[in-house]
């Protein structure tokens, strides 16, 4: 019944993205459309991204335990396409379920990163999302490429390039489904580590994100000096470019092109509402991610949202 509502839909749609005076609105509808029909079928994943604060002392207590339960869960946030309104990609963001609650990464992630923990952390992280891949490669499903987040704290470690590549091989995922973010830092510290490893990666076909640029002080010199793939505009950035006229508008506007002209690829995070969609849209910028679209998901779900979207394109 609800597939029938939804083919008329589409077929009214299609009908609209045929006048080119119709076809935005009709993008922005069809995404609409589309979380109200995943939300129909698989629940508000509002609801299952809660934000539980766990204190220092008990993360580095139950640390190696939760590890070896597997306490810790792969979440998926899609990036949209904003010219399709279709994810393209999706970043891998941790969560921590412990006596059935959520509790959130800013939490326990900064403490994970004053000790070596976080290396085990990342790379347990960087191994279930090729287990998770090799299952939907296995099972024929489409998939997409995955952002997996390595903390800065990592950069310089003994064969840390040696070590992303044998876990990317072992479960023979194609290196170009696989993408590293890391922060930028506005110090000059570990600069030729880090320059090593986003040459390395790039030499093996693994692509690079610079993650929340426009937070703290930023770096020109991060982003010339480097061949990364892609620049991640922060969320806090565009929430204060949402004011037309602002030192933070402007700037926006003109990092979107500098990335763009400089050969790279633009990813906004934080994008909450049409507005910000329109801005990036008439900024050129035409990959988002944020809870306008979802939020992250577990990988169930994030499963069933591509096959939903595989769905909508075979209906078409
Ligand atoms: P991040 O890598 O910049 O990830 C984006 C964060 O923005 C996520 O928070 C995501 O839930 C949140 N976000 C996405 N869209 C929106 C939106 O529209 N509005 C708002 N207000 N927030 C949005 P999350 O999942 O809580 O993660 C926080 C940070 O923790 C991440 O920021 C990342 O730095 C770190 N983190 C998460 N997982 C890992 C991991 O496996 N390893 C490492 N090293 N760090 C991780
Ligand atoms: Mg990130
Ligand atoms: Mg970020």
């Amino acid at each position: 019944m609800i597939s029938e509502s939804i083919k008329r839909i589409e077929e009214l749609l299609n009908e609209l993205e045929q006048n080119a005076e119709t076809a935005d609105k009709a993008c922005e509808l069809r995404m609409e459309v589309a979380n109200v029909y995943s939300k129909l079928r698989y629940g508000d994943s509002s609801k299952r991204d809660g934000k539980v604060i766990i204190d220092k002392n008990n993360v580095e207590e139950l640390f190696e335990d939760a590890v070896k339960n597997n306490e810790f869960k792969v979440f998926y946030q899609p990036k949209v396409n904003l010219k399709t309104y279709e994810p393209n990609g999706a970043e891998a963001l941790c969560r921590w379920i412990h006596d059935d609650q959520v509790i959130s990464p800013d939490s326990f992630i900064p403490i994970l990163e004053q000790s070596s923990r976080i290396e085990k952390l990342d790379f347990y992280m960087l191994e279930h999302v090729c287990m998770d891949m090799r299952r939907w490669l296995d099972e024929g499903r489409n998939v997409v490429q995955i952002s997996v987040n390595l903390s800065r704290i990592n950069v310089g470690q003994d064969r840390l390039l040696e070590r992303i590549v044998e876990i990317v091989d072992k479960y023979r995922i194609p290196h170009s489904y696989i993408q590293i973010e890391l922060t930028e830092t506005s110090t000059e510290l570990g600069f030729d580590e880090l320059k090593d490893l986003v040459l390395g990666l790039r030499d093996v076909g693994i692509s690079t994100a610079v993650d929340d640029f426009g937070t703290g002080y930023s770096s020109l010199k991060l982003i010339s000096d480097l061949p990364w793939n892609v620049l991640k505009i922060d969320k806090s950035l565009l929430h204060e470019a949402e004011r037309e006229g602002s030192s933070e508008h402007l700037m926006l506007c003109h990092i979107i092109s500098m990335v763009r002209d400089l050969g790279m690829e633009c990813v906004v995070e934080g994008v909450e509402t049409p507005e910000d969609v329109k801005l990036l849209k008439d900024n050129n910028c035409f990959v988002a991610q944020g809870f306008y679209f979802d939020r992250p998901i577990s990988a169930e779900y994030f499963e069933q949202l591509l096959e939903s979207v595989n769905q909508q394109k075979r209906m078409r």
